[in-house]
């Protein structure tokens, strides 16, 4: 606490990251980042693009970044939004839409980010409790609120809802903005952007960060209507208009455009994870279903914190959440098939009765 602070400020509960730790080398499980490099195609566009033109203020309107996802989705320029990280678009999507004199609806068991946001913009959430397994239960988004947020597949959670699940929180709200924040879709779920030119109140959020391995660049975007685009253009432009730096526009559109490895490497995370999934379940974990780059397991009989404490040790990092509900579980980021070998191995050790 300082006495500089303004109110503001001194009242603030900032998200904690998880760990990057530098003591020692670590198998990374604990952020869900992506074992394998971004598109070649990428990483050269960025080489590229430093150059001379860097003394130049970047596309404050992002527009060859807007125009690759337009083509890529079948929608409209001034149908997408892109973002310094799909955190920052949350960040204007929670001032642009929630309107503080009412509760804003989100799950029990989400990103934590969200009650993040809350606090800053003075906005009281409404957790919605999963259910027993750990399930959105759509028919409770209901009734006098300001908004509604839900991570598919969810996090930590890892559990996907359907299509007809998202439509029906559309319907049964057509008065708020629904926002489906989808940074782990492309690992085995049906996003909700084919909805955008059907509900003027959907707002899809994706990221670079998962699936396309670059979280180290810092890009999300957007999807929705035309109004409520323009609605996070207003906050953007009342913040900061050049958000997306040059390098990191050119890397971002030609790893939108490289369909083919961004599937390839999709395909490798998802057939990881459906084998580690089966190893998991003969050590005896319960593992949620997971249509995400990570896991979400417990174990019949060992503690979460403690099985947690001992990977650290072992040179593995997975990460614990000591809350409500889920603290006899871990969440595993999806690495390298060898990463998860020696994951699996390190448990096998610890699993021993
Ligand atoms: C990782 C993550 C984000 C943040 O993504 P960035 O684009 O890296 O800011 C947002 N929402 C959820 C649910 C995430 O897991």
């Amino acid at each position: 606490m300082s006495k500089y602070w303004s109110p503001l400020t001194a009242a603030l509960e900032p998200y904690i990251p998880g760990e990057q730790p530098k003591d020692k080398k670590y198998i990374k499980l604990n952020t869900n980042e992506n074992p394998y490099p971004p598109s070649p195609n990428a990483m050269a566009a960025m080489a590229d693009a430093i150059n001379e033109d860097l003394r130049l203020y970047p596309d404050p309107n992002c527009e060859s970044l807007v125009v690759a996802l337009a083509t890529r989705h079948g929608l409209q320029p001034n149908q997408i939004f892109v973002g310094n990280g799909s955190d920052e678009i949350l960040a204007f999507a929670f001032a642009s839409f929630f309107d503080p004199s009412k509760p804003v609806l989100f799950p029990d068991i989400s990103y934590s980010f969200y009650k993040v946001y809350a606090k800053f913009y003075g906005i009281t959430p409404k957790l919605i409790p999963l259910d027993e397994q750990f399930n959105i239960k759509v028919e409770e988004y209901v009734g006098e609120h300001g908004g509604i947020i839900i991570p598919n597949p969810n996090a930590p959670t890892a559990i996907l809802i359907s299509l007809e699940n998202i439509k029906q929180l559309l319907e049964q709200n057509p008065e708020q903005v629904v926002i489906v924040d989808e940074a782990y879709i492309d690992f085995g779920g049906q996003s909700a952007v084919v909805l955008v030119d059907s509900y003027p109140n959907l707002l899809v959020i994706q990221t670079l960060s998962k699936s396309r391995s670059l979280a180290g660049l810092r890009v999300g975007f957007a999807f929705g209507s035309a109004e409520l685009i323009e609605g996070l253009n207003r906050t953007k432009n009342s913040f900061n208009s050049y958000t997306l730096d040059r390098v990191a526009l050119a890397g971002a559109v030609a790893s939108i455009e490289d369909e083919t490895y961004f599937v390839e490497m999709n395909a490798k995370v998802i057939a990881t994870r459906e084998r580690v999934v089966k190893q998991l379940e003969e050590l005896h974990f319960l593992v949620t279903p997971s249509a995400a780059n990570f896991v979400f397991i417990s174990h019949r009989s060992i503690p979460a914190k403690q099985l947690f404490e001992q990977l650290r040790a072992e040179g593995v990092l997975v990460r614990y959440f000591d809350s409500p509900r889920i603290d006899n579980f871990l969440r595993v980021s999806i690495g390298t098939d060898e990463e998860m070998d020696a994951f699996v191995t390190a448990l096998q050790k610890l699993t021993v009765q």
